[in-house]
């Protein structure tokens, strides 16, 4: 889901010198048995795909195939096989039909004594529009790998080649995979299983734009944006996220980059080694602050092409597509990875400092409004993503915490704490570098990043960073504010009279179901919840008179905190009167700004921190060099 210190163009030099010796040796050698697909979309405008995957036996009575149940840097079981609707094997040379029977939900054996191939066909239903699922009609399909391949069990090692067999409207296909043969862009290879699951493929009519950085090309693939979009401009702007990231690593790890940008009025994005995929909406450029999200999710899945993809937490060293990995420190995949995107918006100056420090206030109320932080730790958090985190319900504020939120904010104050302990010579980025060189091989734990903060921040950081994991204390902020001189600064400050109700200060959120407006969640401990108001009841009247969702929200700013009012709910058909009184607004509706009259010390940090053109809060950051 969103830096700084410069290092000299040597280093990038020498990386580019890297490539060219990799991609000498590193030249596949053509193996003698590969797996592979053909892709027929004659069934495009129900959402099929026709699927025909050769699969040689080396000699093998029986084979067994598997297909993943969820795929790496979205934490949950998908279940991807319940969309494989027929599935028949066989012989790949007489086409004489093989026993094939479904073994487990995501496994099947085929028996193939004396047969040198086995050809296996399926049809896949995909509509799911979702950067980590499939989603397949006549204008465009977006497949993902492991929503897509079934493959040998025992064969992952080996080269899987696909073929496509594109509608004739469709002019191109954008994926990271590299084409089979130069002239031939619809047949592609992947090394192995693990790269064509690290490979969505992009299928239909893009609007395609190319650049070189750092001696690597990176493409930024677009679909659906129309006329809405100028991605020239767009390409611009990545680049600039690119390079500052690029120069932060000091280390470009790959010779090709795909961005692969979806304006299906859909939203998220998921990283693999060579691209991306961004789901946004086509209006999206049109509205600065909207622009500003989707750059800043351009530079959180960039980011990962270090973070998470090639450093990894020790548990995710290597893939297991039938089971979920437990760890315990996505807090530093994501959440680190979540501090660093807004970060290098601003530090590429695509963002005002006063823009940046608004993008950090949010995610201070979120999670100091969610009572849920009280009840999960940071390390739970990430160790039950599996279950939790992608399944909220009526009740997931009031029992988790995200660890990409307040494990951003973790990054925030771990940052300013280096900073104030090592007179600004040190920062978060450079325990960042320490990490990727010596956990890139092997992974890392918890551990290991706590020892890199004490290494770097000196005394003062040991012991540091185990409650902000363990524990559910609040964190603190006061040492935030004194290392770059900045302050609370309350959004209802300048009003004389109490503040207009909003639903936040009661604690409850409402939607439209059928025309009832219903209660969807009730915060613990808000006046709401203390008034026996449930997730589940029909808010029906307000003060005596009807109410309906559309009005809620405008009719309650007309109360004020401290006004009495009774609300009319129906719970399973039965009415109820339930009395509230509206609270006072919450100290967190509060902004952070910087103080009017920052000390040098704070003015040195500050520009470090944001970037070195950066002395006030509306002022725009130079490039960094
Ligand atoms: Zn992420």
């Amino acid at each position: 889901m969103h830096t700084k210190k410069i290092l000299i163009g040597i280093v990038i030099l020498s990386a580019i010198g890297i490539h060219s010796q990799l991609a000498i040796s590193q030249q596949p050698m053509p193996h003698p048995h590969p797996i592979q697909y053909r892709l027929s979309f004659r069934q495009a405008a129900t959402h099929r795909v026709d699927v025909e995957a050769s699969i040689p036996t080396d000699g093998a009575k029986s084979i067994r195939l598997m297909m993943p149940v969820w795929t790496p840097g979205s934490y949950l079981i998908r279940e991807y096989a319940r969309h494989v609707e027929t599935i028949a094997a066989r012989d790949g040379t007489s086409n004489q039909p093989l026993n094939i029977i479904k073994v487990d939900k995501n496994h099947w054996k085929v028996d193939c004594e004396g047969v040198q191939e086995v050809v296996v066909d399926y049809v896949l239903y995909g509509r799911e529009m979702g950067v980590r699922t499939n989603w397949i009609e006549n204008e465009f399909a977006f497949l993902t790998g492991a929503a897509t391949f079934l493959t040998r069990d025992d064969a992952l090692d080996r080269p899987h080649i696909v073929r496509i067999d594109a509608i004739p409207e469709w002019t191109d296909v954008a994926t990271s995979l590299k084409p089979l043969e130069t002239r031939d862009h619809w047949t592609r290879r992947a090394a192995d299983y693990h790269e064509l699951v690290d490979s969505p493929i992009v299928l239909g009519n893009l609007d395609l734009q190319s650049e070189t950085i750092g001696g690597a090309t990176h493409h930024l693939a677009s679909l659906g944006t129309d006329s809405m979009w100028d991605t020239a401009r767009a390409m611009k702007d990545v680049a600039k996220i690119v390079e500052i990231e690029q120069k932060f690593w000091g280390e470009t790890p790959y010779q090709e980059y795909w961005f692969l940008n979806l304006a299906t009025e859909s939203g998220g994005g998921l990283e693999h080694d060579n691209s991306c995929v961004l789901m946004t909406s086509r209006w999206t450029q049109r509205q600065k602050s909207k622009y500003v999200d989707w750059l800043s999710l351009v530079s959180h899945e960039f980011f990962h092409v270090w973070n998470v993809r090639r450093l990894r937490p020790r548990a995710l060293q290597n893939y297991d597509y039938n089971n979920e990995q437990y760890m315990r420190e996505l807090w530093v995949a994501e959440g680190l990875t979540s501090y660093y995107d807004n970060l290098f918006v601003v530090r590429a100056d695509l963002c005002t400092t006063g823009e940046y420090l608004e993008r950090v206030s949010k995610d201070i109320q979120t999670v100091e409004n969610s009572p849920g932080r009280s009840v999960q730790n940071l390390e739970d958090s990430s160790f039950d993503t599996w279950i939790k985190f992608y399944r909220p319900d009526e009740n997931a504020n009031n029992s988790r915490v995200s660890y990409y939120v307040k494990g951003s904010l973790v990054g925030l104050l771990a940052d300013a704490e280096i900073r104030l302990a090592t007179d600004n010579c040190k920062s978060l980025d450079d325990c960042m570098r320490l990490l990727w060189q010596r956990h890139r091989t092997g992974g890392y734990t918890n551990a290991d990043v706590e020892a890199i903060l004490v290494e770097v921040g000196g005394e003062p950081l040991r012991g540091w960073l185990g409650s902000k994991l363990r524990e559910t204390t609040d964190l603190d902020y006061s040492r935030l504010l004194a290392c770059y001189g900045l302050k609370w600064k309350d959004r209802n400050s300048d009003s004389t009279t109490a503040p207009s109700a909003t639903p936040a200060m009661l604690g409850m959120e409402i939607s439209n179901q059928g025309g009832k407006a219903m209660v969807d969640k009730v915060a613990v401990g808000g006046a709401a919840a203390a008034a026996g108001i449930q997730s589940g009841d029909e808010l029906i009247g307000w003060d005596g008179y009807r109410i309906t969702q559309e009005q809620w929200s405008d009719r309650l700013g007309l109360y004020r905190a401290g006004d009495r009012v009774a609300a009319t709910i129906a719970r399973r058909g039965k009415l109820l009167e339930v009395p509230l009184e509206i609270p006072p607004s919450k100290p967190l509706s509060w902004n952070l700004v910087r103080t009017d009259s920052p000390d040098e010390k704070q003015q040195e940090r500050w520009r470090s921190w944001l970037g070195q053109g950066s002395s006030g809060p509306e002022e725009k950051i130079e490039k960094g060099e």
